[in-house]
């Protein structure tokens, strides 16, 4: 691969306290060469000179579901273009925390992303949620619709479904801790596993040396989680500020997911948007409404280990940088958000190579056309992406 020199007027590498001011990348084999003010420049490398933009590392999505179909080649189908608005949109890393097939679709997608075979993210992958009957990942009650999850009651059927995933290559495990407002018996206070079932199912995963992320609104499934020794919390939202500093003491990050909240919070009285959502969703989300605003203020002005994620496919894909303004807006600094978008993600996966602009670090660079942390909302307007030091968006 021929050596790049990307030139920006303005740059943020992931770690500084904000803005850098002009700085050169010199990209060689997919991986961060040199950053300075002036770099080398070797003999045939390509200069591309970003301007006035502001270059910044790649974004990682911890919480994403890229598509979700009753078949496992449908799914397939429906990721790969959603894959490559993401990275239209600057998201260089997702988490997929979840399909709907038990074909655990997003493994092989994962694996066409990285050989090269489909453009997108690099891929870590939950195949598909584990839940208890009648919890959050099971719709067939009355008869209704299906199985979103992979439905696993009592000890020895969740080591099962942990070891299954485990050996169709999960990069993580995820299961429901709490209901959320989905089916009309789903509630977000309900608790999805007992002490026992969660510790098995943590263990089980820790064993073949996977982590573990839960879905959890509520106070008490999130202390069970944490005792079980559970890696990342989903959402959170409807958590007691004693709840979430337990979590803050743990050290452990919480993906709160923040925009599909507001989302639906501010479409309550929106009937064509609530028109073909599954029965009871509305109403729900209508009776937790003032728990939720509440639980969006009380994450973003707690002391919590944040890292970015949207729940996007639960929303278009490309809307995915509303979480930044939506985090912002809840109490989150615009610092704490682009961290949570880039180092604090990924270490979360166990990637410190990923999310900064340092000698070394995976070559996954975006640029943006004005300082973000004066407006948060030119994330929505992503201008230059490089993954791994090929160029896959070039500014105009
Ligand atoms: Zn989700």
């Amino acid at each position: 691969m021929t050596d790049t020199v990307i030139v920006a007027e303005n740059c943020w590498d992931g770690t500084a306290g904000g803005l850098l001011g002009r700085r050169e990348v010199l990209v060689r084999d997919g991986r961060i060469h040199q950053i300075g003010a002036r770099v080398r420049r070797p003999t045939g490398a390509n200069v591309l000179d970003l301007g006035d933009a502001v270059l910044l590392p790649g974004l990682i999505d911890c919480h994403v579901h890229l598509a979700k179909a009753q078949s496992a080649a449908q799914e397939a189908m429906a990721a790969v273009p959603v894959l490559r608005t993401l990275l239209d949109h600057g998201f260089t890393t997702v988490r997929d925390l979840g399909g709907q097939s038990p074909g655990h679709a997003m493994v092989a997608v994962r694996d066409a992303v990285a050989s090269g075979d489909v453009a997108g993210p690099r891929m870590f992958v939950a195949p598909r949620m584990i839940s208890a009957r009648g919890g959050h990942g099971d719709d067939t009650g009355y008869g209704s619709c299906c199985e979103r999850g992979a439905l696993a009651d009592g000890v020895d059927e969740i080591v099962r479904t942990v070891r299954e995933q485990a050996r169709d290559g999960a990069d993580w495990i995820k299961f429901a801790g709490t209901g959320g407002m989905i089916n009309k018996l789903d509630r977000p206070q309900h608790v999805g596993y007992g002490e026992r079932e969660m510790a098995a199912l943590v263990a089980a995963a820790r064993d073949r040396g996977l982590p573990t992320a839960v879905h959890a609104f509520t106070d008490e499934s999130v202390r069970r989680a944490l005792r079980a020794g559970v890696t990342t919390i989903e959402h959170a939202q409807l958590c007691s500020d004693a709840t979430l500093a337990e979590i803050a003491a743990s050290g452990r990050p919480v993906v709160p997911t923040l925009y599909v909240c507001h989302r639906h919070l501010e479409r309550l009285d929106d009937d064509d948007f609530w028109t073909g959502k599954p029965p009871g969703a509305r109403e729900l989300v209508a009776r937790n409404a003032d728990d939720l605003r509440a639980g969006m203020t009380r994450i973003g002005r707690s002391a919590l280990t944040l890292a970015f994620g949207t729940d996007a496919g639960m929303f278009d894909h490309a809307e995915s940088w509303r979480e930044f303004p939506t985090m912002v807006r809840s109490g989150v600094a615009p610092l704490r958000a682009l961290r949570a978008a880039t180092t604090v993600a990924a270490e979360l996966l166990g990637r410190p190579d990923l999310g900064r602009i340092e000698a070394g670090a995976t070559a996954d660079l975006i640029a943006v056309p004005g300082d973000p942390f004066a407006d948060v909302e030119v994330l929505g307007e992503v201008c230059f992406v490089m993954k791994e030091g090929r160029v896959h968006r070039r500014p105009k």
